[in-house]
């Protein structure tokens, strides 16, 4: 499933017209089993306008999961935090029919918000 649709992440702009810019690293843990020979495990988002509300998880057996950037960032926000380094949440996902069935996979993210100066000097 995509998720990133250009009126989301525009509205993610809009949402947050105090944030100059955000940075958000991450690494999901079932990666391991679907990365592609090259290509580095950790992922990097950067600007506004890259951010989507949901990073897709890739687990291939994973309905509804994901993590909910947008949520975090959110919450970070409005306490004008500018830093979360190292956390990690299980994926919101479930693995086939059972929503009972968690989703194995976990997200390792650091991210850091740089905010609009609200007086001009
Ligand atoms: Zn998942």
């Amino acid at each position: 499933m995509k998720t990133p649709l250009v009126g989301r992440m525009t509205s993610f702009a809009n949402a947050h017209p105090d944030i100059e810019n955000v940075e958000v690293e991450y690494k999901q843990t079932w990666f391991v089993y679907v990365q592609k020979p090259g290509e580095s495990d950790i992922k990097k988002l950067t600007g506004v306008h890259d951010i989507q509300p949901i990073i897709p998880c890739c687990n291939e057996k994973c309905h509804d999961g994901g993590l909910n950037i947008e949520e975090i960032i959110s919450i970070m926000a409005d306490s004008k935090k500018a830093e979360l380094v190292d956390q990690t949440r299980q994926c919101m996902g479930h693995e086939g029919r059972n929503a009972y069935d968690s989703c194995p996979n976990h997200f390792k993210y650091s991210i850091r918000i740089t905010y609009k100066k609200d007086k001009k000097s």
